[in-house]
């Protein structure tokens, strides 16, 4: 049997007709930029997660790095961001000129340990920036809390968390802005990048908007030095087609990480523990163990896909040598960094290739 990491040519296959008929359409229409395509799927986007404002843009990395500056930061500012996610949350900041001042998370929940983020505010600090890793919603109440306590912002990563859920909302407008990426292995996931920003914020969303468009509000009258970063038609009539289905499919993730969580053998893996107030989306199945390279070789073998979400934590990077981080001081980080695995997962896979997983991790303890 072959288990591929994700197969993302299924959800297309799923939905070919109303795809191809919307794809077709933007063609058809002969407009290229913004339009009632982009509307429609700003407007869908923002009743799905219950916030009144959605800004489509190019990507998730420009939908964080655009809101952060839509938020004041700048050179000289810092940001709160997890010791272990992916590299994109601590560029967003950097491109500001603003320094990522990491914290690491709970052991158990693998996001931002919110009783660690009080020691590390100072007077530079502007915006708390949790990411909702692996799917998995952040424990945003004592977040929130801390936020509003010492007059700063929080703009949530949710590129991987659509259709996640914190205390029974949907993830999109517990912070003041979140980020989102439609990039195509994404849990909603266009055919090529794109993203959006959504916030109940109707000065922050109109401040992204600009900031996305040239920093224009009206045409060739520049406010402020933006960028070019706006979400597609064909991408937003796209979008516009699979996000009826994103609770359906995220309901199919759900089976197969329950399956994992029941079946996979303690002995050999450690399973993750969502926060009892998070549903997560189950974006990824984060399994860890500390012979992960061998488990990783011996599955490969099994004809089964497996991915390390992330080997290397960002202030190890290279990008970031000149920061002064040193090895040792995010421990959390790097321990999570040596012994991930991300186990296939998506709303196309069977059963019996879980089943087949599973076996395949417990043949090679
Ligand atoms: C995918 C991802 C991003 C970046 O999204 P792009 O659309 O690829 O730019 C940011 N943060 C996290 C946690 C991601 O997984």
């Amino acid at each position: 049997m072959k288990v591929p990491f994700l197969d993302v040519r299924s959800a297309y296959v799923e939905l070919k007709t109303e795809l191809d008929e919307a794809v077709a359409r933007v063609l058809d229409s002969g407009w290229y930029i913004f339009g009632q395509e982009v509307d429609r799927f700003e407007k869908a986007f923002a009743e799905y997660t219950g916030t009144r404002h959605t800004i489509g843009v190019g990507n998730g990395l420009d939908a964080l790095h655009i809101a952060l500056l839509a938020m004041g930061v700048s050179e000289g500012d810092e940001v709160i961001v997890p010791s272990n996610t992916y590299i994109a949350t601590w560029l967003a900041v950097t491109q500001c000129g603003a320094r990522p001042v990491p914290v690491e998370p709970d052991p158990i929940t693998l996001n931002i340990d919110p009783r660690r983020i009080e020691q590390s505010i100072t007077s530079k600090t502007k915006v708390i920036l949790p990411v909702h890793l692996y799917g998995q919603p952040a424990d945003l109440a004592p977040i929130m809390g801390l936020a509003r306590s010492k007059d700063l912002r929080v703009l949530e990563d949710a590129a991987q968390a659509h259709g996640a859920r914190y205390r029974r909302e949907r993830v999109g407008g517990h912070g003041d802005a979140v980020a989102w990426s439609f990039y195509p292995g994404k849990n909603l996931g266009a055919f090529g990048d794109a993203g959006g920003v959504t916030t109940n914020d109707a000065e922050l969303a109109d401040r992204v908007r600009a900031i996305a468009n040239y920093g224009s509000r009206v045409k060739y009258v520049n406010e402020v030095c933006g960028v070019n970063s706006r979400l597609d038609p064909i991408h937003a009539a796209a979008l516009a087609v699979k996000l009826p289905l994103l609770d359906e499919w995220n309901r199919r993730r759900a089976i197969i990480a329950d399956y994992y969580r029941r079946n996979l053998p303690p002995s050999a893996v450690r399973v993750p523990t969502p926060h009892p107030d998070a549903e997560a989306s189950w974006h990824l199945f984060p399994v860890f163990s500390e012979r992960r390279d061998a488990l990783q070789a011996n599955l490969k073998a099994a004809g089964i896909e497996t991915i390390i979400h992330y080997p290397i934590p960002p202030h190890l990077q290279r990008a970031y040598r000149s920061f002064g981080f040193r090895k040792g001081a995010f421990p959390i980080a790097e321990a999570l960094a040596e012994t991930e695995l991300s186990l296939p997962i998506g709303p196309h896979m069977t059963l019996e290739q879980a089943a087949y997983v599973c076996a395949a991790v417990a043949d090679s303890q």
